[in-house]
């Protein structure tokens, strides 16, 4: 059983990190049944929590809506749009502004901050031109 828990844990944990979009278990699940249709949604459930209990993927809180899980764990941020409900990565230059503010909190307060998750609201690229 333990053989075949890992051999599931995997499947998941590798169709997730083929998703860009942090799907939600519900679109996981439609995407893991299309090749491994004996897996069901409680596993999915259950191995995503345990994933992300310990570490090896990250669970995104996304205010009104459905948890959704990201197989990125590299340090990144998240942008919300609010017409499309797209979540997208923030990378690059906005990681460099956040440890900026890290240092600031450690000089304000005192707290050694060695990690965030940051969301941003608003509209999508494609949402903010059809506007
Ligand atoms: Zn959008
Ligand atoms: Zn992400």
């Amino acid at each position: 059983l333990s053989e075949r828990n890992t051999v599931q844990k995997q499947i998941i944990l590798d169709v997730l990190k083929s998703f860009n979009t942090h799907p939600s278990v519900d679109e996981l699940y439609a995407e893991i049944f299309k090749v491994h249709p004996s897996i069901s949604k409680a596993t999915i459930y259950r191995n995503v929590k345990q994933l992300a209990d310990k570490g090896e993927i990250l669970q995104l809180a996304v205010p009104n809506d459905v948890s959704r899980y990201d197989g990125c764990t590299d340090f990144h941020h998240h942008f919300v749009c609010d017409s499309c409900g797209g979540v997208f990565d923030v990378h690059a230059d906005c990681i460099d502004a956040t440890k900026e503010v890290f240092s600031l909190i450690q000089n304000k307060h005192g707290f050694k901050v060695d990690r965030s998750m940051t969301s941003f609201f608003g509209a999508c690229s494609t949402c903010a031109e059809s506007s």
